[in-house]
């Protein structure tokens, strides 16, 4: 290095290869090295912080009666779905306390409850998951199985779905430990036929293989940010003991599957044409583990899920009820909106039965609700806040006539 051209003291760039050099009282530093410098500091004030900070978070358990009337103000039906879940949350708790209490070594070990949940798109699965977590007061993430992949391919490491979690509680790791986990679309890494494949199945079984260790409570290295772990990354430890893992999935096609098993269990039995239409109806209420394997989840991984439930399909009444009942009921957020416009909106009854038609006719379930009202009041919303209408009545031939011309209605589906 030539002795009087200025250079960096961390990285060595010369004067003329950096855009600033900052002078210290024996050294000078770059903008490139303050970078990374700050990196450096923050994870390791990450790192130092999760070992010092106390948890904010206080567990607050509810027995399984409370749990499922607290669900029912948010979500409509799906009786079964929500005692089951009660249950295995209450019985998680109970040990999460049990733990805390220092029970004697000798005591029997209650084991997690992990949770997954077979049900049609849009029946309320992710609802159901986040209002326990409100109940329960817990950080609760929600991932998506499809961005995983197995280990050395592009994608995230299965590890980042703790990585959620941290986030959500600002990295607090003792809250994380006791939090809920939604993962979604659980369906999507099933295996792709029942035999195991020869060749690598890059997005199915391996993850599923990943995700094992995770479920059943261990110890594991979590990237901070996510994504990819990389050699010189700062990891946090997080032990899964305590997190209660929940899965969905919609499982297109099982019913099928179901259909065979139940079939083949009930030839020979006395069960008459009626009770078999009866149980062809709604299989899904039938479903149980040795479905799940024939759909392509392997035994290890529905081996720590052990708790299996269903969603029913949403019918016309159910849909009617999730537009004016919940405690946050779609209807009863319009209402609000134009309160606060000071206008006083009137919604008549066959306009809701309208809207489930057609929520029914283009088959858009619970989530096409929300695009309906959209498409039939975004007028009404956009020229009252400039009228001086006080007043605002929806009627049929209105909501028709503002369906007919919205994008919506270009929507259906064959
Ligand atoms: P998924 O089963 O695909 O996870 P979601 O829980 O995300 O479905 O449901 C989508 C939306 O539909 C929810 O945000 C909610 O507004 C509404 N919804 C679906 N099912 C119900 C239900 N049973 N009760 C109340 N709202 C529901």
């Amino acid at each position: 290095m030539a002795k009087n051209i200025l250079h960096c003291s961390f990285c060595g760039r010369s004067r003329d290869e950096v855009k600033i050099l900052i002078a210290g009282q024996e050294g000078h530093i770059c903008e490139n090295c303050v970078d990374h410098a700050r990196e450096i500091i923050e994870q390791e004030l990450m790192v130092r912080e999760e070992k010092t900070t106390p948890s904010t978070f206080k567990l607050s358990v509810k027995k399984p009666v409370e749990v499922k009337k607290f669900l029912d103000e948010y979500v409509i039906g799906q009786d079964e779905a929500k005692k089951v879940m009660a249950v295995a949350v209450y019985n998680h708790y109970k040990r999460l306390q049990y733990k805390n209490n220092d029970a004697p070594k000798d005591e029997v070990e209650i084991e997690k409850s992990n949770i997954i949940m077979v049900g049609e798109t849009g029946t309320g699965k992710t609802l159901l998951a986040k209002t326990i977590a409100k109940l329960l007061n817990v950080p609760f993430a929600i991932v998506d199985a499809t961005v995983f992949t197995e280990a050395g391919y592009v994608g995230e490491d299965v590890e980042s779905i703790l990585t959620r979690l941290l986030q959500v509680c600002n990295y607090d790791v003792a809250a994380a430990e006791r939090g809920i986990v939604y993962i979604d679309e659980i369906d999507k890494i099933a295996r792709k036929s029942d035999n195991p494949s020869i060749t690598r199945d890059v997005s199915g079984e391996g993850v599923q293989q990943g995700m094992l260790k995770l479920l059943e409570g261990t110890d594991v290295l979590v990237p901070p940010q996510g994504g990819r772990k990389h050699p010189e990354q700062k990891l946090i430890k997080i032990n899964t003991q305590n997190i209660l893992f929940i899965c969905g999935g919609a499982f297109d096609g099982i019913d099928r599957v179901i259909a065979r098993r139940v079939q083949t269990n009930t030839i020979g039995f006395n069960v008459d044409k009626t009770q078999q239409e009866n149980m062809k109806k709604n299989l899904l209420r039938y479903v149980n583990a040795q479905d799940l394997k024939a759909f392509g989840l392997i035994p290890e991984l529905l081996g720590r899920l052990p708790v299996v439930t269903h969603l029913d399909p949403l019918d016309a009444s159910t849909l009617r009820a999730i537009l004016t009942e919940p405690k946050n009921a779609l209807i009863k957020q319009y209402v609000r909106l134009f309160e606060l416009e000071g206008i006083q909106l009137t919604i008549e009854d066959d306009v809701l039965d309208f809207m489930v038609e057609k929520a029914l006719e283009y088959k858009l379930g619970a989530r096409g609700l929300r695009s309906i009202c959209e498409g039939i009041l975004t007028d009404a919303m956009f020229e009252l806040p400039s009228s001086k209408e006080k007043y605002f009545t929806l009627d049929l031939e209105y909501a028709q006539r503002k369906f007919d011309k919205s994008k919506m209605s270009l929507l259906k589906v064959a």
